[in-house]
């Protein structure tokens, strides 16, 4: 099973993914992650991302194909993986195509724009373990520390408002065009399939929604 979760940031593809990842025993391919892990390790890679990310556009194209196309080689990847946060450029569509490296689903998740804005700008972090909270919609039981080491918690860098409304804005410039994209070979070559699904719910609604497209 080879998915791809496309959509805005902040539509909730990072949660779904863990879900997904778990329950299809799959693992999960997020170049947001990868690139995260290279800056905070201080890799040339990282040095070469950290201000780009920091300013919410996107990296170049040659640099994520090449991190995917390593990481689906590996052999935990052979019975499937899920794509979050890759392709998003049509060029990096291309390349998963030149790479012949195919996929199932393609996943849309769907939330208005302002919801958006607010559960991102709310979102911190217990970089440790990965475990995301919400201010407002699932806030830790002691305010900017992890329930379960009492860490501080933390923002990424990319939540605040300023960059948030960026990072709509490059989705919209180079990485919505995918929507049509994808719908188009769907249509033409029935590959790979995909399936609109609507993010605004509990998070087991929505993962409902998920594992009946690709069951069906
Ligand atoms: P994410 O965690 O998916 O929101 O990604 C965080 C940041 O990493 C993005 O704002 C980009 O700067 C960079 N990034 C992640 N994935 C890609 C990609 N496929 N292409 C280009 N830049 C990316």
């Amino acid at each position: 099973m080879r998915i791809m979760l496309l959509g805005c940031p902040g539509v909730g593809k990072g949660t779904q993914a863990k879900i997904i990842s778990e329950k299809w025993r799959i693992p999960t391919i997020s170049t947001g992650d990868i690139l995260r892990a290279a800056v905070s390790a201080g890799t040339p890679l990282g040095k070469k991302v950290q201000s780009i990310m920091t300013a919410g556009e996107l990296v170049s194209d040659d640099i994520v194909m090449e991190l995917v196309k390593n990481r689906v080689a590996e052999k935990d990847c052979q019975n499937g993986f899920l794509l979050d946060g890759f392709p998003r450029t049509i060029q990096q569509a291309e390349g998963l195509l030149q790479n012949h490296i195919d996929l199932d689903f393609v996943l849309d998740i769907k939330v208005p724009e302002e919801d958006v804005v607010r559960r991102l700008t709310g979102r911190r972090l217990h970089p440790a373990s990965g475990r995301i909270y919400h201010v407002d919609y699932q806030p830790p039981r002691l305010a900017e520390k992890d329930d379960v080491t009492g860490e501080p918690l933390v923002q990424r860098s990319d939540d605040t408002e300023e960059t948030v409304r960026k990072r709509l804005a490059v989705y919209h410039a180079q990485t919505e065009p995918l929507v049509i994209y994808y719908q188009k070979r769907a249509a033409t070559a029935n590959m790979p399939r995909y399936v609109e699904i609507n993010g605004v719910g509990t998070i087991d609604a929505i993962t409902d929604q998920i594992t009946q497209a690709i069951t069906h």
